[in-house]
């Protein structure tokens, strides 16, 4: 497959807009669950940018568990964070749910496949075809292997830009929201060549554990990290137990760094 290391041996790396992932850096995106008002994603672009990352994230198009819970500011949503990205000199990633809103996306430098699309095989074989790169993540109950597959989809449509984001799976323990595997993201960077992303903050499910799963990921490899990052995480109108202040993530980002320094 193309993901494999016997298809390429070196790691490869993923040019977003300018800035290269993978090869030996560590890029951090940070911000909120979802982009909630203007107020709220300029107020964080300007915390995560201070923080020292490199890129923005915002959920626009959120899958909620509950049909009822808060969906997401939709395409008004995708103009803010493109807003807030160039503002602040910050990249965007954002989550696409659907394929036909991929005109709404243009904007936006990195596409996100979340957990839950993690297999929608349509979906992935759409963004084989188009000219911007992927962060895909790992589905909640799928294998290793299962993922790689995944990847091969928009890898094999001709889309090379792929990069894999583990956000942990569900297992029988219920002391973090998803289990985080260090042995699954050291794995994994032996397996394929893509670059690899850790989000320690949906496992987590608690900010105060989320830096110590984003430093174990770094040390297990990764070459980049998503952390959901809000001004007022506990008012946040989705995932408010996970994403940490501002001030956190600076903690975060500094020792995170000093960490990839050590490897
Ligand atoms: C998210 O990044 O906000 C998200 C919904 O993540 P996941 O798809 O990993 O649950
Ligand atoms: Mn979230």
């Amino acid at each position: 497959p193309l993901y494999s290391r016997d298809f390429r041996h070196e790691d490869s790396t993923v040019d977003v807009s300018g800035l290269t992932i993978g090869g030996g850096g560590l890029v951090i995106a940070a911000g909120p669950c979802a982009v909630e008002s203007e107020e709220q994603i300029m107020a964080v672009a300007e915390g995560v940018k201070k923080a020292g990352c490199e890129m923005l994230r915002g959920g626009a198009f959120k899958p909620r568990t509950s049909p009822y819970s808060f969906q997401g500011l939709m395409e008004r949503g995708l103009d803010l964070l493109a807003r807030a990205g160039q503002e602040y000199g910050l990249l965007t990633v954002s989550e696409i749910m659907d394929l036909s809103d991929y005109r709404e996306f243009q904007k936006i430098d990195m596409l996100q496949v979340g957990a839950r699309n993690a297999q929608n095989f349509s979906l992935l074989k759409f963004l084989g075809r188009v000219k911007k790169p992927v962060l895909l993540k790992n589905g909640i109950g799928t294998t290793m292997e299962e993922w790689l597959a995944s990847s091969e989809y928009i890898l094999s449509g001709g889309n090379d830009r792929v990069i894999l984001c583990y956000r942990g799976t569900r297992s029988l323990e219920r002391s973090t929201r998803f289990t985080m595997d260090l042995g699954t993201m050291a794995s994994v960077k032996r397996r394929t060549h893509l670059p690899v992303c850790a989000d320690p903050s949906h496992p987590a499910g608690n900010r105060e554990i989320v830096k110590a799963m984003a430093l174990g990921a770094v040390a297990a490899g990764v070459d980049m990290l998503e952390i959901e990052a809000h001004i007022e995480p506990e008012r946040a109108l989705s995932d408010a137990d996970q994403q940490v202040t501002i001030e956190m993530l600076r903690d975060i980002v500094r020792s995170a760094r000093r960490m990839h320094q050590l490897l």
